[in-house]
């Protein structure tokens, strides 16, 4: 069975859970880099980009996370997760992972709009899906090679740069977990083709 970790150090872990559990996948909460060995592929959990950074550098993974990415392995970022995979965030010098073809913005929706949810078209996954928002970065641009899967308010919201993706919103706080199996399908395929290699 395929396996895809959540990146347990802070945040929205378990309903990452039980969205893959949903679509009948197995969830692993990933504590250790040594877990990450084990896994088809990786959520980076919404919830504060600049804490979960700090207890990646705290346990170890910055290398581990790198290097998993860079195995051909996908990752998938929501909402601060999205953060820590960007290239380039507005007003910082240095990334955090830097391994997704993409400049964010961190808490770009306006303080008036601190939470709200919308309804998106979001290519290859829904043509009606309730995203939800919450202090939410959005994606300035999408560099070469970047898909661009859908946007609000003429925002880029969810992206897919090779078997990076990323979105804004928080696909698990809903009962709709066709993100999830969009993401399931893309460990899928990635486990099958690394295993001709
Ligand atoms: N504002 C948070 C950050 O910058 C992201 C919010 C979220 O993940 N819901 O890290």
């Amino acid at each position: 069975m395929t396996k895809i970790g959540v990146l347990g150090l802070q945040g929205a872990v378990r309903e990452h859970v039980r969205s893959i559990e949903e679509n009948g996948a197995e969830a692993v909460v990933v504590k250790w880099p040594e877990q990450l060995e084990d896994i088809d592929g990786l959520i980076l959990p919404g919830g504060e980009s600049t804490t979960m950074r700090r207890l990646i550098d705290r346990y170890g993974f910055m290398e581990p996370l790198r290097q998993f990415g860079e195995s051909g392995r996908p990752m998938f970022g929501t909402c601060a997760g999205l953060i820590l995979l960007a290239s380039d965030i507005v007003g910082y010098d240095e990334p955090h992972l830097g391994l997704m073809n993409i400049k964010v913005e961190r808490n770009s929706f306006g303080r008036q709009k601190e939470s709200f949810e919308a309804d998106l078209s979001i290519k290859d996954v829904a043509e009606n899906y309730n995203a939800v928002f919450i202090r939410a970065p959005h994606i300035v641009s999408a560099g070469e090679g970047t898909e661009v899967l859908a946007e609000c308010d003429g925002r880029i919201v969810a992206a897919r740069d090779r078997h990076y993706l990323g979105c804004s919103f928080h696909p698990e706080l809903t009962d709709d977990h066709r993100i999830a199996r969009y993401f399931i399908d893309m460990a899928n395929e990635a486990k099958a083709s690394l295993a001709k290699a």
